[in-house]
């Protein structure tokens, strides 16, 4: 069940019966803060069936999600060996679980395991990568082009079709007003791809309409991962 998340499947087998005990799991229900900017890093967490929002608070106050995290990462990875401390406030989004090692006995792992240390690498990466996307798809797309590719993503990122997340969620995720999202849900509400329930959050009826909705950054990120591993492939064979 933990090697559902994609850096601990990463670990060599041997490796993984040395230290999977450090690895304990922990079931977070949706709202729950992980960690605020400045918490040092003594516990690395792995979601597998829980998804988590990364968000950015400035020094005036203001507060607003900017990726999601599934079971493709983890939170802390790369601090843990870093600076050993948070920049940005983990949120549990999707509640579900969580695995946790203490800081120290990942840190052993990570010097420990080729196969983490690049797996860690990618997916750091992979985040920049996104991050640079999602800069350049708020100043050219849609609030409904880019709502698509959001609830896209948190279904990929969830493995899951019903999505417990608000509208307020959304709106925080995309940068724009409530109102403007309520609109845009309704919008993909009445093309059948999604069913909204105040109480339930979203529930995604029909994924390929809304791949057909969705901007081109997600091909372009597709892209950018594929480049990655690919090149990845290539510095292991020679
Ligand atoms: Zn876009």
């Amino acid at each position: 069940m933990p090697r559902r998340n994609a850096l601990i499947a990463s670990i060599e087998p041997e490796l993984w019966a040395q230290f999977h005990d450090h690895f304990k799991p922990m079931e977070f229900e949706g709202g729950r803060d992980l960690h605020r900017p400045g918490d040092e890093i003594n516990l690395v967490q792995f979601p597998t069936t829980a998804l988590i929002a990364l968000g950015v608070e400035t020094v005036a106050g203001e507060s607003v999600k900017v990726a999601l995290l599934g079971h493709e990462g983890a939170v802390g990875a790369f601090e843990a060996c870093g600076s050993r401390q948070i920049s940005y406030r983990a949120t549990v989004q999707f509640g579900g679980l969580v695995w946790q090692s203490p800081a120290q006995s990942y840190r052993a792992l990570y010097e420990a395991s080729a196969s983490l240390r690049s797996a860690v690498h990618r997916h750091m990466e992979s985040l920049l990568a996104e991050a640079r996307q999602h800069a350049a798809c708020n100043a050219l797309h849609g609030v409904e082009n880019r709502l698509a590719r959001t609830l896209l993503d948190a279904c990929d990122k969830s493995d899951s079709l019903k999505l417990p997340i608000t509208q307020q969620a959304l709106s925080e995720l995309l940068g724009v007003q409530r109102t403007t999202i309520a609109a845009a849900m309704a919008s993909l509400q009445r093309d059948g791809s999604i069913r909204t329930d105040r109480g339930r959050g979203v529930e995604v009826l029909d994924y390929k309409a809304l791949e057909a909705v969705t901007c081109s950054c997600r091909d372009s990120l597709a892209f950018a991962r594929h480049d990655i591993e690919s090149r990845r492939a290539e510095t292991c064979a020679s």
